[in-house]
């Protein structure tokens, strides 16, 4: 078999609402990504997310450096794709970001089409670790909340079945986010795991305060409280604290999770497929994490189609974020129950696109 196209696309998806965390806004989701074409017919698809800042680039890099690479090779070789590519002319000003990101597109797209050329869902391809996946929920814990919506909206997600589900922190004073979580326990209780993300927006010493005053809320964990890449600032923080710290969903290479793990800087690796660099770096570092007995939660389930297979094929995964913002997409429909996720039969990866999906979101 030998690939005869990979063909770029950007589609910008209206998630219906608008949502906040401590940095980032969001109304529209941003898919760029790729599908690649065989000789006999199998296709692949492929893609990775934004806040739309950064998909003209994504889709530059896909069409100009990693297309000519994989024209005419075969398209099984994923590892000796993945060299390819991320060897190829770009490696000069890549290896992270915009390059990295196109290259996981590109790789998730290889090995969907992998999945379906041998007739198996990625999950099973893998390994098949497991046929269904614990979800904690996310979509209700928004820093844009007032507390009593923040409270009425965990609060559905809970009776839906969940018994985990994660809030924002970095709120412009931190006193806020610590009565945020105590609003929260004293309403909703201790009957479920309830985590906190700052999205990077603390400096060590704001972070070293708050953390102790979150320690009387049970919290499961404290997510990317600092900057993503500072090993030692996590190190220290987590010496000052005993709530176990998750990241890793803005880490760009393997290695930075060995890192990360030898300096006891992270107790939940959150290694996301559409950033590391596709499927193949996340099973490294999967592996990895499993040697040293920490666990991986990767990023959300739906607009990261692919995280699901994943999470289901590594013994190190028990647990995957969910947000549903994209449902009419893909082809394929999510099957959830009381927020446990069952994974399908299908060959692939989940990630085909409905083409109602194609004519209606597609912007390049
Ligand atoms: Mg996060």
């Amino acid at each position: 078999m030998k690939i005869t196209a990979v063909e770029p696309f950007i589609l910008h998806v209206p998630i219906g609402k608008h949502i906040e965390d401590s940095v980032n806004r969001v109304d529209v989701w941003g898919l760029p990504g790729c599908v690649i074409r065989t000789d006999e017919g199998v296709e692949g698809v492929g893609y990775t997310s934004t806040q739309l800042g950064g998909d003209a680039e994504i889709h530059a890099v896909i069409r100009d450096a990693y297309a000519p690479v994989l024209l005419g090779q075969d398209p099984m070789r994923t590892r000796a794709l993945w060299d390819a590519c991320y060897w190829s002319s770009i490696h000069w000003v890549g290896r992270a970001g915009i390059t990295a990101m196109a290259q996981s597109a590109v790789d998730i797209a290889l090995w969907d089409l992998k999945a379906r050329a041998l007739g198996l869902p990625l999950w099973r391809l893998l390994g098949g670790h497991k046929d269904r996946v614990k979800s904690y929920n996310t979509d209700g814990g928004w820093l844009n909340l007032s507390v009593d919506e923040l409270i009425r909206q965990l609060g559905a997600l809970l009776e839906a079945g969940w018994d985990a589900v994660k809030m924002k922190v970095g709120s412009p004073d931190p006193r806020a986010d610590v009565q945020r979580v105590r609003a929260v326990r004293r309403t909703l209780g201790y009957g479920f795991d309830l985590m906190v993300d700052a999205n990077q927006i603390w400096d060590l010493g704001t972070a070293r305060k708050v953390a102790p005053r979150l320690e009387p809320y049970e919290i499961t964990w404290l997510e990317e409280p600092l900057a993503p890449d500072d090993v030692r600032s996590h190190a220290l923080l987590q010496q000052s604290t005993r709530i176990p710290l998750a990241l890793g969903e803005h880490i760009y290479a393997p290695v930075a999770f060995r890192d990360f793990i030898l300096a006891n800087a992270v107790q939940y690796v959150q290694v996301d497929c559409t950033r590391i660099g596709g499927v193949t770096p996340w099973m490294d570092v999967a592996a990895l994490a499993h040697a040293f007995n920490v666990n991986v939660v990767p990023h959300h389930a739906d607009m990261m189609r692919v995280h699901p297979h994943l999470a289901a094929a590594s013994p190190a995964a028990a647990m995957i974020e969910c947000i549903l913002w994209l449902q009419d997409v893909f082809v394929e429909p999510l099957r959830i129950e009381r927020g446990v996720f069952h994974l399908s039969e299908t060959p692939g990866a989940s990630t085909a696109v409905r083409p109602e999906a194609f004519a209606r979101y597609r912007v390049a």
